[in-house]
C-alpha cells in the first residue's frame, strides 16, 4: 500500500552534489532574496547544487518569480503543485525531485539562515547523517507562538517514541540515505521532523538564533500550527490511545467505590445518600470522559481512513528547469 508517487524520471547529466529544497507559499516578496542568498551560500561551498524550489499552491506572484528566477538560473529546478497541499507535504514533493548526496531543508522566508550550512556539511563531513538546526532564541516569532512551541517540543519530547530534538524545526540538512528513506515512506500525514528522528543514525544538532521573517506574515496561523501538533503527536506514538484505557480504568475504579458507598448506605443506614449534585457531576464527568476517548480514537480512525485511500500525497502541475550558463 504505497501511496508515494514513484520518484520522477531524473533529467540527463550528473546529480549535482548538494540540494537545496524550499517549500513556498504566498512568498512572493520573499523569494528573490532567498534565492539571492541561497545561492551566494551554495556557490561558495564550491560543488555542483541546485535549489528545488516548490510552489505550493500560492495565490499570488510567487511562481510566475520562479519562472522569471529560472529564466538565468540553470540551478534552479521549480516544482508548481496543483493546489496547496500544506507545509510538510510541500516539503516532500521537494525530497522526490531533490538529487543531491546531501540536502539542506529550510523555510523559504530566511526565518532559517543559509549561512549556517558550512558549518551543517562540516558536520555531516563527521559521519553524521542528519544535522538539525536547534534554536537557542527565536526573537522573530510572537511571544504567544514562542509559549506555544516550548511547551509542545517539551509535551511531544515525553509522549514520542522516538528522541524528537527540542526547539527543533525543519530546517536541517540530511544525507542522500535518508532523503531516499523519507520519500520511501508512505505515510499521509507527515510529521517530517518525527519521520527523520525515527530513521536513526547519527543526528546532531548546530545552534542558531532564529530571524524574524524576510518579508510577508506567517503561512501558520494558530489553526494549522494546531494541526500540526496534533499530527506530531499522533504520528510520534500510540500512548493517547493508552491513555484512554487508563483513564478509562481509573473512572471504573471509582464508579465501583462509589457503588458500593450507595448500596452499603442503603442497606445499613437505611436510606440512600441524597444525590442531585453528585449525580450531576458523575454523568457530565464520564460523558466528557467518554467524549474525549471517542475523539482521540477517532483522530486515529480519521488518519487510517485517509491512509487507505491510497490518494497520490501531492500533485505536480509542472517543472521548470532553469537554464542559462553553468558555472559549477
Ligand atoms: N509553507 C508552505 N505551504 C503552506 C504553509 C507554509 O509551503 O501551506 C511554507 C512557507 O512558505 C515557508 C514555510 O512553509 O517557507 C514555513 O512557513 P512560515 O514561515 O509561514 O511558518 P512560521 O515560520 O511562521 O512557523
Ligand atoms: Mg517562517
Amino acid at each position: 500500500m504505497n501511496s508515494a508517487l514513484p520518484r520522477p524520471d531524473p533529467p540527463a547529466g550528473e546529480p549535482p552534489w548538494l540540494s537545496v529544497v524550499l517549500p513556498c507559499y504566498n512568498e512572493e516578496a520573499v523569494i528573490a532574496e532567498t534565492h539571492r542568498r541561497v545561492s551566494a551560500v551554495c556557490a561558495a561551498v564550491g560543488r555542483t547544487y541546485e535549489l528545488v524550489v516548490v510552489n505550493d499552491g500560492s495565490r499570488d506572484g510567487t511562481w510566475a518569480e520562479l519562472v522569471r528566477l529560472a529564466g538565468n538560473d540553470p540551478h534552479l529546478v521549480a516544482v508548481n503543485l496543483a493546489r496547496n497541499h500544506g507545509h510538510q507535504l510541500a516539503l516532500t514533493a521537494g525530497l522526490h525531485y531533490a538529487r543531491g548526496q546531501r540536502v539542506l531543508i529550510m523555510d523559504a522566508d530566511l526565518q532559517d539562515p543559509p549561512e549556517l550550512l558550512p558549518e551543517m556539511l562540516r558536520k555531516m563531513d563527521e559521519g553524521v547523517d542528519v544535522v538539525y538546526a536547534q534554536r537557542r532564541s527565536r526573537p522573530g516569532d510572537a511571544p504567544l507562538k514562542r509559549l506555544f512551541c516550548a511547551v509542545y517540543y517539551r509535551l511531544l519530547r515525553a509522549v514520542a517514541d522516538t528522541y524528537i530534538p527540542l526547539d527543533t524545526g525543519d530546517f536541517r540538512l540530511i544525507s542522500g540515505r535518508v532523503r531516499d528513506l523519507l520519500v520511501a515512506m508512505p505515510e499521509r500525514q507527515r510529521f517530517i521532523r518525527g519521520m527523520v528522528s525515527w530513521v536513526g543514525f547519527r543526528q546532531e544538532p548546530v545552534f542558531y538564533d532564529r530571524d524574524a521573517r524576510f518579508a510577508g506574515e506567517t503561512k501558520y496561523p494558530f489553526r494549522k500550527l494546531v494541526a500540526l501538533a496534533i499530527d506530531g503527536v499522533i504520528s510520534s506514538t500510540l500512548k493517547p490511545l493508552s491513555f484512554a484505557l487508563v483513564v478509562g480504568g481509573v473512572a471504573v475504579t471509582i464508579g465501583l467505590a462509589l457503588a458500593a458507598y450507595a448500596l452499603l448506605s442503603w442497606l445499613f443506614v437505611g436510606k440512600t445518600p441524597q444525590g442531585w449534585t453528585s449525580l450531576l457531576i458523575t454523568v457530565i464527568f464520564l460523558g466528557g470522559i467518554q467524549l474525549l476517548v471517542l475523539g482521540v480514537l477517532g483522530e486515529y480512525l480519521g488518519r487510517i481512513h485517509e491512509q487507505v485511500r491510497s490518494r497520490p500525497l501531492f500533485v505536480v502541475d509542472s517543472v521548470v528547469r532553469g537554464v542559462g550558463a553553468r558555472e559549477t
